[in-house]
């Protein structure tokens, strides 16, 4: 058996071309937190615990962090009618949660802060529709167009369906997105793909998976 030098060079040189560091560009960079609210968050304070994705209070900090490096800082929050029809009580198929004016409706305190001054976009508003993903129900698309952003960094709540929604969106919009894998939670629930599915589905469609963590080292 003889080697192929030129194969494993092309080898190597394909790993350095995966492994790239992104870097990041605050003039066409914006972060999108999709639904970081206590109602998605473990936890018995008030508004926790309604939906709770298993470390969902985790992906505030990763987000927040962010705030610094981008010159747009943009978030979603689920505003819904207390009887929405997503929830069980309609025949729905989640809790109630994130009820419009409610403590589990309030952002994580550090994404309070990190979008000071920021862009937030109410969703799930109307009673009877459903409004999984941030673009579905606003000039989110636009508005970043007309500041010059071409990449999305979204991380937040839950990743198998708003985030998943969101970005797959922004995917069709045209934008780059990259998914940071640190900053998002699932919850487990059926009729959704699994947190691993979504990430999946996200990569395959073009979706850049990465930490945020990995995107300010150094
Ligand atoms: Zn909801």
């Amino acid at each position: 058996m003889h080697t192929d030098p030129g194969h494993h060079f092309s080898g190597a040189r394909h790993r350095l071309r995966r492994m790239r560091v992104l870097k990041l560009n605050p003039e066409t960079d914006a972060v999108l937190a999709v639904d970081v609210q206590r109602g998605f968050m473990p936890g018995d304070a008030p508004g926790y615990g309604e939906l709770p994705a298993p470390g969902g209070d985790r992906v505030a900090a990763p987000l927040a962090a962010l705030a610094g490096h981008v010159s747009i800082f943009a978030a979603s929050g689920d505003s819904h009618p207390a009887d929405h029809s997503s929830f069980k009580t309609r025949g729905g198929i989640w809790p109630a949660h994130c009820v419009a004016g409610t403590p589990g409706a309030r952002l994580h305190p550090l994404i309070e802060q990190a979008l000071t001054p920021g862009w937030f976009f109410a969703k799930g508003t109307t009673r009877d529709a459903d409004a999984y993903s941030a673009f579905a129900v606003s000039d989110l698309a636009d508005r970043l167009r007309q500041a010059g952003i071409t990449r999305l960094l979204v991380g937040g709540l839950v990743t198998n369906v708003c985030v998943l929604a969101t970005a797959m969106d922004a995917l069709a919009a045209g934008f780059e997105v990259v998914v940071l894998t640190d900053a998002c939670a699932a919850v487990q629930a059926a009729g959704v793909p699994t947190g691993q599915e979504a990430l999946a589905q996200l990569r395959e469609s073009g979706a850049t998976l990465t930490t945020s963590s990995a995107l300010t080292r150094g």
